[in-house]
């Protein structure tokens, strides 16, 4: 273990899962639950929302901090991924010095193996990212499986702003019988309504600006589809983004947030969300609502 010092009090910091492993072994009693939030790092005050989350529901909080190379299908996406180990840390000890951060090697977690598990997700893997990021949510159920072995967490934090991602970890956990519980987080905003991502760290400040629109189009697409078919407003969202030369519309889609199943024809009580991927400037950004 290594210490993060500031101001002569320290923080946790673990680089290897054995030191990790045997600290929370310590520290764990018949009355101590362990709140676990993985990210990627470039930590905003998304990540900080799950963090204090967790923070207020447990004894302990362990945050991993690991750019995971089996989830992305893009080189370029995976070279280009922020890395601020220090700044994030920094952030860390600020809410709270108490919380373990884990911040392993790439051999740490894939011990000279760097590939992905396959897994059954009964279908919510075909959908919306799936089709358009082959292989990412084997990457993504694989790394989650194996931080979730080596934390052993109560109970996990994970945002809506990936709500298929959410509902993938949802399904790894009950097809596993693993013994944790997945805490949905609602999504944190910048002012404008942009979704905190720490891909917008890549945007120039006009483009963070003009990102606006994909939650005002989000919101627009949420009243619309009071009174309109699911047709009619994936037309419509078409529309505003062909009409506008700085985005690059991927998907916009309405489907049952149980399933994931895109909507043909509203069907009674059935939940549905709006989700929508769009590049700006070869920047992919994603987010969602619910239409309920
Ligand atoms: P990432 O570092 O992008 O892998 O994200 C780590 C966790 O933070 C995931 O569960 C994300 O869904 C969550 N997260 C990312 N952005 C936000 C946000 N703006 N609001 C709430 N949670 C978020």
């Amino acid at each position: 273990m290594f210490a993060f010092n500031f101001n002569k009090i320290t923080m946790p910091i673990f680089y290897g899962k054995a030191a990790l492993i045997e600290f929370i072994h310590s520290v764990k009693s018949s009355d101590s639950t362990i709140g676990f939030v993985p990210t990627m790092g470039a930590l905003h005050q998304g990540h900080l929302s799950l963090m204090q989350q967790s923070l207020a529901e447990n004894t302990h909080t362990v945050v991993s901090i690991f750019v995971n190379p089996t989830q992305f299908n893009n080189p370029e996406d995976l070279e280009k991924y922020p890395r601020t180990l220090e700044k994030d840390t920094q952030k860390i000890f600020e809410l709270n010095p108490n919380i373990m951060v884990y911040a392993p090697s790439v051999n740490d977690i894939y011990e000279g193996k760097v590939v992905s598990q396959s897994f059954d997700f009964d279908g919510l893997e075909n959908q919306m990212e799936g089709k358009f990021r082959p292989g990412h949510f084997n990457g993504v159920g694989t790394i989650v499986k194996r931080l979730f072995e080596i934390v052993s967490p109560t109970n996990a934090y994970f945002g809506q702003k990936d709500f298929q991602q959410l509902q993938i970890v949802k399904k790894m956990v009950s097809k596993n019988h693993l013994d944790v519980t997945i805490i949905g987080c609602e999504i944190y905003r910048e002012a404008n309504g942009l979704a905190m991502s720490s891909r917008n760290e890549r945007l120039s400040d006009s483009e963070r600006e003009q990102a606006a629109i994909i939650y005002q189009t989000l919101l627009q697409a949420k009243e619309k589809f009071k009174t309109s078919s699911c047709k009619a407003v994936k037309q419509w969202v078409k529309e505003v983004f062909d009409a506008n030369t700085n985005f690059d519309l991927e998907y916009f889609e309405i489907a049952d947030e149980e399933t994931l199943i895109p909507c043909d024809e509203k069907i009674k009580d059935k939940n549905y969300r709006a989700f929508i991927a769009i590049f700006v400037n070869n920047i992919r950004l994603i987010d969602t609502i619910s239409l309920k």
